[in-house]
Formats: structure tokens, C-alpha cells, sequence
């Protein structure tokens, strides 16, 4: 089943695409997809619902992002061979975790604003692991059990803030726009093998990202029962999970979005983004 959120920012309305794109209006049947619906059994309720009498929605409306306002997004850091050594960085022996503020949420085609002050906005395509229940201390032989789905994000980094400000690379992944996640949340029988999904990344038409997640360094359920040991996994947390090589800091020589440039990414199964690169505007 692939589950969206659509209509104009703030009035989003629950739906289910069906394979022929048709979009189905779920909100009679839930009130969005949120933590606590999520958590409250929203899959559970659309699978055993005649979704054929629903209203449809407009197959123009805007997508909004998967999951409305999630607990916590968590990523995983040079997750990819080839990405950590065109950072000139060690592959990591254990998984490298950051956070990324959920405010950055936005929609997969809603753009990309260059934050006030940034010189260094980079991409990364990036598969998002989205937890379905919530869990702690799980055993990697049952962690895909706790998955509500996948989609695609945008893990967008300011590479300045990321690596010569200080501290932790929070504050260089944190800004608004910079987690496109959609166009839609794939439940996991449509995805069979996470750790197997062909994915790539374009600005202005050139293919600069082209890799698969069966390069992870950390496989999916690898992942999840790792962090698990740290915290608590909750219903609609985000997991996003490394990028791999092509970044705009790995070219020589660098190269960083500007206003104007137009980056699109897909994930085998999971749809494409698109989004156009604004100059910072406060409002
Ligand atoms: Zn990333």
C-alpha cells in the first residue's frame, strides 16, 4: 500500500495511491497519518476498509510530506563505502547517528530555500525507514517487523555549519526545507528487500548520484535494532539511512546549490522528487 498526505500546506488530507496513480481520500477513516494514529493502528484500519466508495482527491494536488510532524529524525552517517572516502573519511566500525530537527520537513516537490547565510546547501538522496510501533532493545532477526514503511528524503546539508562550525553535524542538517520526504510511504510489501533498491540524484538534468542500499555499509534491520539500544523507537519516527557517493562536497572541485537549480531523486519503488533551489526569504 502506498500512503500520502495531500492538499496545500497545513490542510493536508490522508490518502492511499493505487497502482493506477488514482489517489483515495482516507481521511473519513483516519484523521492523517500522525505518531499517535500510526500508533493507534491507521495501517491495520485502511487494510481491512472498502477503500472503493471513498472519495478520490485531485491527482494535481501537491503531496505534502509522508508523516506529519514525527518525534524524531534520526540518520545514519557514511553508511556508504564509497561516500565516506570521497569525505576523506574512515568507514565506521559502528553505525554514526545524528539528528536532524523535524521541523525541516516539507514536501517532495515543495523546493529547496538556500538558508539566510548558507554558501554550502549540498544534496543527498537518502532511503527513510519510517517505524510503525514502537520498540526498544530489538533483535535484528525481527526489526523489519516494526517498519510502517519507506519513502524517499532529501538528507539537504550545509556543509559549512556541518564541519567548521563546531559540535555536532545537527546543526548543518537542520534547516527549514531541508527533509523533503515523499512522494509517498511504501509499506513493506511493496518492498521486500530494503538493502536492495536502486537510487540516484540529478541537479539540472546531470546524474550526479547513481548507487544501490546494497552497498550499505549497515543494512536496514542492522540499524534499527542498533539504535533501538539507545532509545526508544516510536510510531512515525524517521530513519534515514547514509547517503552514497556524488555529494557536491565529493566533486572537485566543490559545488553547492544556488537559486534556480532544479534536483530530482527516486528510489526503486519509492517515486521521485523534484525541487526547484530558492533564494533564503524570511516569511
Ligand atoms: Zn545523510
Amino acid at each position: 500500500m502506498k500512503l500520502a498526505r495531500i492538499g496545500s500546506l497545513g490542510f493536508e488530507k490522508p490518502a492511499v495511491i493505487l497502482d493506477d496513480g488514482t489517489r483515495i481520500d482516507v481521511s473519513t477513516l483516519i484523521a492523517d497519518f500522525t505518531p499517535e494514529t500510526i500508533e493507534g493502528g491507521a495501517l491495520e484500519k485502511l487494510k481491512s476498509a472498502d477503500l472503493s466508495a471513498l472519495p478520490r482527491l485531485d491527482a494535481h494536488a501537491r503531496l505534502g510530506a509522508v508523516i506529519k510532524r514525527p518525534g524524531k529524525i534520526i540518520c545514519i552517517g557514511l553508511n556508504y563505502a564509497a561516500h565516506a572516502a570521497e569525505g576523506g573519511m574512515e568507514v565506521p566500525t559502528e553505525p554514526i547517528l545524528f539528528f536532524k530537527a523535524s521541523s525541516a520537513i516539507t514536501g517532495p516537490n515543495d523546493g529547496i530555500m538556500i538558508p539566510k547565510g548558507s554558501t554550502q546547501t549540498d544534496w543527498e538522496v537518502e532511503l527513510a525507514v519510517v517505524i510503525g510501533t514502537t520498540c526498544r532493545h530489538v533483535a535484528e532477526e525481527n526489526a523489519l517487523d516494526y517498519v510502517l514503511g519507506y519513502c524517499v528524503h532529501n538528507d539537504l546539508s550545509e556543509r559549512e555549519w556541518q564541519f567548521l562550525r563546531g559540535g555536532q553535524w545537527v546543526k548543518g542538517k537542520s534547516a527549514d526545507t531541508y527533509a523533503p520526504l515523499g512522494p509517498y510511504l511504501a509499506t513493506p510489501e511493496e518492498i521486500p528487500d530494503p538493502n536492495n533498491l536502486a537510487l540516484w540524484l540529478t541537479v539540472n538534468g546531470e546524474k550526479l548520484q547513481n548507487s544501490s542500499t546494497s552497498d550499505f555499509i549497515f543494512q536496514v534491520q542492522h540499524v534499527i535494532a542498533y539504535l533501538s539500544t539507545f532509545m526508544t523507537l516510536e510510531a512515525g519516527d524517521i530513519i534515514s539511512t547514509g547517503t552514497p557517493a556524488g555529494v557536491g562536497a565529493g566533486l572537485k572541485p566543490p559545488r553547492y546549490l544556488k537559486p534556480g537549480d532544479i534536483v530530482e531523486l527516486g528510489i526503486e519503488g519509492l517515486g521521485q522528487q523534484r525541487q526547484i533551489v530558492r533564494a533564503y526569504s524570511p516569511s
